[in-house]
């Protein structure tokens, strides 16, 4: 017997082949596989004559006919297999050209009827659908039920070998089966108020809709229900935190004041107010959750610093982690510089070595003997990578912990650090990530938020120029000017997407577009952009990977264009350390040009860097370009940002302007938001946040919705015992994303 939760391979036609590669979309039941929902829809509800038909050049149109011929034709390109057929109704025929389906000449046979959704495209011979979803029919002009064409057809997100017609042949049986043994998750009482499709009209809406408009119902109701579930799941996280208690430290004015004067200079307001707020949550027992947020460069390590010696005058000891080596490196410099007028023993331990400060004079000390002084209380402020919430290392009187730009905002380092404790310490998160309301509310639910706003006031504005094609030399020109007057040199190269995957998919889109020029001198961030654009063809002669492709363009840099600097490459697979000496060597001014895939360690300060040059600038997100900027202008000497792009299209146009326009990253991310829609937030894919809530988080109101809807739920009934199916889901949710 197969129910809804029957693992899939066991699903007749589905096979373990198959199986396997649902799995890696998380698919696992045929539960699971009925709420796989799709990602867009193609409109082939009207169905038309092929005489009206072929009056629609570039249209996407749907037909019926009865096919007269159909062959495979070899090509002189081998890669790309022809089906051509001819299809005939009462008064019209068409051609009809499929590419690399060379099994379609077996499936469908002379004589057969059939329902075709494509464009109507011209070549050579003349007018054609172009690469058209089929499905065989009983005839013409009867009213059959339809799944690929005559319909909204449903368009899944694919990966190689599970294409969207499998899922719509799969899915479809399964959802006359078993849609009455889903169960409704939401209250009642949700449902009722907010007039939402019960579940299983929705579930069905979704894959098959009736209409768009059925379609947005359902997807408003899952956009709700995803947002919801991760909003019980936090506040239940925090009302289990609210009942901990965390050591009360009172802020001492006069330390805090002979702090700020020792300082060479004076904070900014928005230091000062955010330093502030921190300190009077430390005065609380109950746990601290804040995330403090500002620009690179704002001066966040100040205020975290300020904070910590505050609770380490109290008495109690402070934590302060970083995700890599080298920021653990810089921070420890930084911290036990501001801290060395003020007694405070500075602890740092990585992953290969352990060193402390006291009074000015540092050593290296055994691993050993640095956990025996963390244990002691010998140590006051340790400062480390993930080293520091490893087994075997344990603080005596740990009252704070400080996260510098982990992604994920400290819940699952928290976690670690009071496994079986009484007492919590208070949490304190950094980011440089400008993270817009509404998923600041989602992600972090109740984490407090403050906002370092303003730049200390002797930086000089990055220069941000959009550099077009012809200018190319020029920029060129003046980076070697640059550098030799000692200053360093950024070059991001954009990722390049697997070319077999997209050849294949660009050409199911729009058919083959016969050949055309791409300058030799374009580098191939360039040459992909155009070849996606009018060449589809040559993208076969791209068939390379991304670290073929930056050392391509380093060989070109280093020969070509700046044959007498010292340029280096960075890329996501080379190990840490070597990632790390690269960086140190290129900090020290041993390298002019670092050139490297998105990987530029976030946060890592090379003052001497002048110049961020990015290729393909139109591929990344506002805010990843904004991160990218704060890598230069981190002294007093005028720095640039160069955004090369061959993009002509208005919409990237006005993205890169207003990163020219705008040096606030808040901003950026509201505009990123709204320009290209939630998925282009920087950090949403690592959180996992699934799509409907995704498409949910663009809509403040929806997210306030959920907020609200949970809070209530969770004050009537904190242990859900009333709604045993919200709960199951809840469970599951809590598995699949990894907020925790
Ligand atoms: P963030 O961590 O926010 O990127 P940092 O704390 O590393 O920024 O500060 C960047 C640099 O600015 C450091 O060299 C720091 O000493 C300096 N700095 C911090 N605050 C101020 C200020 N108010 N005025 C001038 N310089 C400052
Ligand atoms: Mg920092």
């Amino acid at each position: 017997m197969i129910d809804l939760s029957t693992k899939i391979e066991e699903v007749p036609k589905i096979g373990l082949t198959y199986a396997k590669r649902l799995k890696k979309f998380g698919i696992k039941t045929v539960q699971d596989l009925l709420f796989y929902f799709p990602a867009r829809y193609d409109d082939f509800s009207e169905i038309i004559s092929i005489k009206q038909a072929r009056q629609r050049l570039g249209q996407t149109v749907c037909v019926q006919g009865q096919i007269t011929e159909i062959e495979n034709v070899n090509t002189f390109k081998k890669y790309m297999p022809l089906t051509e057929a001819v299809i005939q109704d009462d008064n019209a025929e068409i051609k009809v050209i499929w590419f690399n389906q060379p099994y379609l000449a077996k499936t469908l046979r002379e004589g057969d009827f059939v329902c075709l959704a494509g464009k109507v495209s011209l070549y050579k011979e003349g007018i054609f659908l172009n690469n058209p979803g089929y499905e065989r029919i009983n005839g013409i002009g009867e009213n059959e039920e339809l799944t690929h064409t005559g319909r909204i057809v449903p368009v899944y997100s694919e990966t190689r070998g599970v294409t969207s017609r499998w899922l719509r042949y799969i899915i479809k049986p399964l959802l006359y089966r078993f849609l009455e043994q889903i169960q409704e998750s939401l209250p009642e009482e949700i449902i009722k108020k907010y007039k939402f499709l019960p579940i299983q009209e929705a579930v069905w809406q979704l894959h098959f809709p009736d209409t768009f408009s059925h379609a947005d119902a359902a997807k408003s109701r899952f956009s709700f229900e995803e947002l919801f579930l991760i909003q019980l799941n936090i506040l239940k996280e925090k009302m289990k935190l609210m009942q901990k208690q965390s050591l009360a430290c009172p802020m001492d004015a006069g330390l805090m004041k002979k702090f700020t004067d020792s300082l060479p200079f004076l904070l900014t307001d928005s230091q000062k107010k955010c330093a502030f707020a921190i300190l009077k949550d430390l005065e609380k027992t109950v746990p601290m959750s804040r995330l403090l947020e500002g620009d690179v460069g704002s001066g966040k390590t100040v205020v975290a610093a300020m904070c910590a010696l505050n609770v380490i005058k109290c008495g109690h000891q402070v934590a302060f982690m970083a995700p890599t080596e080298i920021l653990t490196k810089q921070h420890f410099k930084t911290v036990s510089g501001l801290l060395a007028d003020f007694g405070i023993r500075v602890g740092m331990l990585t992953g290969k070595n352990a060193r402390v400060c006291k009074d000015g004079e540092c050593f290296e000390i055994s691993k050993k003997s640095f956990n025996g002084d963390l244990e002691n209380g010998q140590i006051d402020i340790a400062i480390g990578t993930h080293s520091l919430i490893q087994k075997g290392v344990n603080f005596k009187d740990l009252a704070l912990v400080i996260l510098d730009e982990q992604h994920r905002f400290g819940v699952e380092q928290r976690d670690h650090l009071i496994k079986g404790k009484k007492l919590v310490p208070h949490l304190l998160s950094m980011t440089a990530t400008p993270i817009p309301r509404t998923l600041a509310l989602t992600v972090y639910g109740d984490l407090d938020l403050c906002l370092i706003d303003e730049m200390p006031k002797n930086r000089k504005k990055v220069k941000t120029i959009i550099v077009e094609p012809s200018q190319r030399k020029e920029a060129y020109e003046f980076i070697k000017r640059e550098v030799s007057e000692g200053k360093g040199v950024f070059v991001i190269f954009p990722k390049i997407e697997s070319q077999a995957s997209k050849l294949k998919e660009a050409i199911e889109k729009h058919g083959p577009v016969s050949g055309s020029f791409i300058p030799q001198n374009y580098n191939l961030a360039e040459r992909y952009n155009l070849a996606e654009r009018y060449n589809l063809n040559s993208l076969a002669s791209l068939a390379i990977n991304e670290v073929k492709a930056l050392k391509e363009e380093y060989e070109r840099l280093s020969k070509e264009i700046f044959p007498d600097l010292r340029i280096t490459m960075l890329h996501g697979k080379m190990k840490p350390a070597e990632k790390e000496r690269i960086m140190l060597d290129f900090k020290k001014g041993e390298i002019d040009i670092l050139l490297s895939t998105s990987v530029v360690e976030v946060g890592v300060d090379v003052p001497r860097a002048t110049i961020m040059m990015i290729e393909g600038a139109e591929r990344f997100g506002l805010s990843q370009l904004h991160q990218f900027r704060g890598r230069v202008g981190r002294s007093d000497m005028q720095s640039y940002c160069f955004l090369f792009t061959t993009d002509p299209s208005m919409l990237n146009r006005k993205r890169l302007k207003a990163l020219v326009e705008s040096n606030n990253g808040f901003e950026l991310a509201e505009k990123d938001l709204e320009i290209r829609g939630p998925g282009s937030l920087y950090g949403t894919q690592q959180w996992g946040i699934p799509d409907m809530a995704m498409q949910g988080l663009a809509n403040i109101f929806l997210v306030e919705k959920t907020r609200a809807a949970a809070k209530e739920i969770l004050e009537k009934d904190p242990e859900l015992k009333n709604y045993p199916i919200l709960h199951e889901r809840l469970k599951n949710f809590q598995q699949r994303i990894h907020f925790e």
